[in-house]
């Protein structure tokens, strides 16, 4: 299980930092002890093996520690996205079948106990109604006076002294098996609404053996972490992945570019994990221009389509060699499909990567991913031919068996023969290189011609006062659907509507020409909490601005 493979880690590593804050670092070994006392304290509250408990939790040491324990009692983890509202909340805790949720007080205008106090009135004086499974509710309190909340993560640690070490032990030996679920991961909800990924013990360890031996982290190498540990990529890539080398994570608890700087520069990343937008907020940092970061090797932007300049930029101003990419998702316990080392820039542009390597002969015999990608017809799921564009589909040993509790959804998209389809246009080209056209769902027909938003966003972000692109499909009573292309201008520029239309009507077919161009500030972009650009809510606002 995790735990096994982190105890392990810990034996060789265990003065070694692996969890750096401002405020302090944190050791293999203390982070061992402190995941050891909350396992003792969660057995102590009566959480067992196989139930569910959900965190509402940002990045910081606790999360990790929490997560640990886990492990350690063989309790599947739900981490939840913690920018969610009280009946998004409510819908993912019963959809999940948590019987404990451990959440921090507060985050930024979030308030959880005040969304608890709706959801389930009865929570402070331990009665279940609105969530009729939820039996405990620890809090971390960060600004709350913790006499205001009936058990605080500090009861439970106290909570601990209660049990002997031998059961903790104990309990760990009975949930030694790696084919477990170890967590149930909730996907972005970019397209619709969030659904719950399980994933194993071993998916997510090979997954994290493939990044961090495919993309050549080395040893001890400090990974800057300013994405969400909830989310599949931060989890796997950055701290297990960081694991792996005997390296560290710096997370941040709020992305907070000034700060994002500072931690790169005095605890001397030597890789930082972004994805598009936060990459973009760091680089219009004036005091970036002075900052020596010697330590920093590379970086890894993902999840979401980048433009060209952006690649070109973060090289030049953090003056790298190397700038990488990835692709992957939630139900693939993260991503199998990512460059390498030594990969130019213009790959890194253009391309996601390459399948990490696995399979015979490759990391699969020592505990890698062995993922294999075909491309399908969207519309039929027919196998297409090599090289053709269609949509990807994959299967290996780190694809989830399914969605939790909704078997309609994973029939949807897995097949009785493993292969699992992405939802994602692409192709795949001979050197092996794979290519990204755009999502399923956002492509939208034209005159009963499909059109793909990807192709002219990025010919719009290769205009000089263009800074981001976004075009999406809207109901139009002549044409079946239109395009409406949401911009956002560089900083001081000013474009006019017509010369964009006519920017890309002098590149680009003229089907492909957006029927209106409407104008957004970075604040205004409708994204999810870890940075995605949600465009079914682009979508709604472009409906209602047409009227
Ligand atoms: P939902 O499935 O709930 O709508 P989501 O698909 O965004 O949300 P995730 O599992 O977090 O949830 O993200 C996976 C998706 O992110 C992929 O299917 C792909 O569309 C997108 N993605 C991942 N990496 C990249 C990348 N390098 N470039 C462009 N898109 C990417
Ligand atoms: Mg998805």
């Amino acid at each position: 299980t995790l735990a096994d493979r982190f105890d392990r880690l810990v034996e060789r590593y265990a003065d070694r930092p692996l969890v750096m804050t401002e405020a302090r670092d944190w050791s293999y070994s203390e982070v061992s002890k402190a995941s050891e006392s909350v396992a003792a304290g969660l057995l102590a509250l009566g959480i067992r093996r196989r139930e569910h408990v959900a965190m509402i939790m940002a990045n910081y040491p606790e999360y990790i520690i929490i997560r640990l324990a886990l492990a350690r009692i063989g309790a599947v983890a739900v981490p939840l996205n913690f920018g969610l509202k009280a009946d998004e909340n409510a819908y993912l805790l019963r959809q999940s079948d948590s019987v404990c949720l451990i959440t921090m007080d507060r985050y930024r205008d979030q308030d959880y106990l005040a969304q608890l106090d709706e959801i389930a009135p009865g929570w402070r004086s331990g009665s279940q109604d609105g969530l009729p499974r939820l039996r405990e509710v620890v809090v971390l309190p960060t600004g709350t006076d913790s006499e205001a909340v009936p058990r605080t993560y500090a009861d439970v640690v106290e909570l601990a002294a209660s049990v002997p070490p031998e059961d903790v032990w104990q309990r760990q030996q009975e949930s030694a098996f790696p084919d477990e679920v170890a967590d149930i991961l909730f996907t972005s909800g970019t397209t619709s609404r969030p659904k719950g990924a399980m994933l194993t013990h071993d998916m997510l360890w090979r997954s994290a053996m493939s990044t961090a031996y495919g993309r050549g982290y080395e040893d001890g190498w400090r990974l800057f972490v300013p994405i969400p540990l909830y989310h599949v990529f931060g989890y796997v890539e950055g701290l297990l992945g960081a694991m792996i080398v005997g390296g560290a994570i710096i997370p941040q608890v709020q992305f907070d570019p000034a700060q994002a700087l500072r931690l790169m520069a005095g605890k001397q990343a030597t890789e930082a994990l972004f994805v598009p937008t936060i990459l973009l907020t760091l680089l219009k940092q004036p005091e970036l221009d002075s900052m020596d970061m010697p330590a920093l090797r590379s970086l890894f932007c993902a999840s979401a389509p980048a433009p060209v300049w952006l690649w070109e930029k973060a090289k030049d101003v953090f003056g790298l060699e190397e700038v990488h990419t990835g692709y992957g998702m939630t139900e693939v316990s993260a991503a199998t499909v990512e460059t390498r080392p030594g990969d130019p820039v213009q790959v890194v542009s253009s391309r996601v990567g390459a399948v990490l390597p696995g399979g015979p002969g490759g990391l699969e015999e020592f505990g890698g991913a062995n993922t294999q990608y075909k491309t399908v017809d969207p519309m039929t799921g027919e196998d297409l031919p090599e090289g053709a564009e269609g949509e990807l589909a994959c299967r290996g040993n780190t694809v989830t068996r399914g969605y939790y509790a909704m078997p309609i959804e994973t029939a949807e998209v897995i097949d009785k023969d493993g292969w699992l389809r992405t939802g994602d246009l692409g192709r795949i080209h001979p050197d092996g290189l794979i290519e990204l056209t755009g999502r399923s769902k956002d492509l939208y027909k034209l005159n009963g011609e499909n059109i793909i938003p990807r192709e002219i966003e990025d010919m719009l972000c290769t205009h000089e006062a263009v800074e981001q692109a976004f075009v999406v499909g809207v109901p139009d009573e002549r044409s079946g659907e239109i395009g409406v292309a949401f911009i956002v201008p560089r900083a001081g520029a000013t474009v006019d509507p017509e010369d964009l239309r006519g920017y890309v009507g002098e590149r680009l077919s003229r089907h492909k020409v957006p029927h209106s161009v409407l104008f957004l500030s970075p604040e205004e972009l409708p994204t999810t909490t870890s940075g995605k650009v949600q465009k079914f809510r682009l979508r709604e606002r472009a409906v209602s601005s047409l009227g």
